[in-house]
């Protein structure tokens, strides 16, 4: 068994939204295609998997350091013990040899993509959809049960656009979602006040509405803004300043004003570990969004919720930053507390495909083998376009 080619496109992220930090017009991602010379259906079996979305494409680090490791190694040396699967730790190993530790950055999301498409090869091998490749693999219950999903997204819209917030949570309420996630900071707080109340005439209520900053207070907004909040009784509050402030996140979380949420700008179990030592994360309360599509795949991210588990949080707290179907599987086959999606955003990569039903504001993986990338309508031309 040999991956035989491995093929890298930057995909640019279609969608003129805006945070209160960044634009993502400008924004792509790395689909990442690991060719095999393992025959289905008379076609190469491929693993498929990219670097989870809101950041960049690293065609340089794959291309210039990665890749190339990959691409030198002894086939042999990447499969398991039994030459039966390829192993996505011995992979891993392989494209960040001579890396030195910490500085993750972008190498993480970019080793991410590798270690993920490796992921999709095993399940594909299986001919089994990836969360049961991910229980199996984590002796956990093969027994599939709905994932509670929220809708991300509640961008600033500019006036006289013809959008506005109120009209994307309608559209995202009628697709099935009842919990939602909206941007605050790009405004001023009254005006992210009205804002929140403009949403919760779609949500209902507080506890089916976040509120993510981005990580762009100090410690006097983000507070200010916890105290104007504090009434409404939001789901949650992100990355309310810098994400690796972890005194400032004790400080918001020590006002005692509602759950925060934080952790998707964290690439290591280390950087976690800090988090938990320093940032006041409660237990049963707290969020933790780390993504492992950007923290170097599966095995770390498996680290860090086996570290969580050790320092007394519940895998229900953990919620992963990035709504679209890699993170789906994830979340089904690891019990998590639940994901995101982003409905009509971040195409071609965010959300899910229409076989993965939301209903009741939960969402299945369809039984597609893999990661079911392939049926997702908006990939179907660039991964063929990668593999042409
Ligand atoms: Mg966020």
């Amino acid at each position: 068994m040999k991956i035989v080619d491995i093929r890298e496109v930057a995909l640019p992220l279609q969608g003129q939204i805006a945070n209160a930090v960044v634009n993502f017009a400008e924004h792509d991602v790395s689909l990442l295609a690991l060719v095999t010379d393992v025959v289905r259906n008379g076609r190469p079996l491929v693993g498929l998997a990219f670097n989870s979305i809101g950041r960049f494409a690293q065609s340089g680090i794959l291309r210039h350091r990665l890749l190339p490791r990959l691409q030198r190694a002894n086939s042999e040396s990447l499969l398991n013990d039994s030459g039966t699967q390829w192993d996505p730790a011995r992979v891993l190993a392989c494209v960040l040899k001579n890396e030195k530790p910490a500085g993750h950055g972008d190498r993480a999301g970019a080793a991410a993509a590798i270690e993920l498409a490796v992921w999709d090869l095993n399940a594909k091998l299986a001919d089994e959809p990836a969360w049961a490749t991910l229980a199996r693999a984590c002796g956990r219950s093969l027994l599939l049960t709905p994932v509670e999903v929220y809708a991300a997204g509640g961008y600033y819209y500019a006036a006289g656009s013809g959008h506005s917030l109120g009209d994307e949570f309608r559209r995202y309420r009628d697709m099935g979602y009842q919990a939602f996630k909206m941007k605050i900071g790009g405004a001023t707080l009254s005006e992210d006040l009205r804002r929140i109340e403009e949403a919760l005439t779609v949500a209902g209520e507080g506890s089916r509405l976040a509120v993510d900053a981005n990580g762009r207070f100090d410690l006097a907004t983000a507070t200010a803004y916890a105290q104007a909040m504090a009434d409404f009784g939001l789901r949650w509050f992100e990355e309310a300043g810098d994400p690796l402030d972890y005194d400032l996140n004790r400080a918001v979380a020590d006002l005692g004003l509602g759950p925060v949420a934080t952790g998707e700008n964290l690439f290591s179990c280390q950087d976690v570990r800090n988090l938990v030592r320093f940032g006041g994360m409660r237990v049963g309360q707290d969020v933790f969004q780390m993504d492992p599509g950007l923290s170097y795949g599966l095995g770390e991210y498996l680290r860090m919720i086996e570290m969580l588990e050790q320092a007394g949080y519940s895998r229900h707290q953990c919620i992963p930053h990035g709504g679209h179907l890699i993170n789906l599987h994830i979340v089904a086959g690891l019990g998590l507390g639940g994901c995101e999606s982003y409905p009509g955003v971040f195409q071609p990569f965010g959300g899910y495909s229409p076989a993965c039903r939301v209903e009741g504001s939960t969402v299945m993986p369809s039984d597609a083998p893999g990661f079911g990338l392939e049926q997702k309508p908006e990939l179907l031309a660039p991964i063929s376009q990668l593999l042409a």
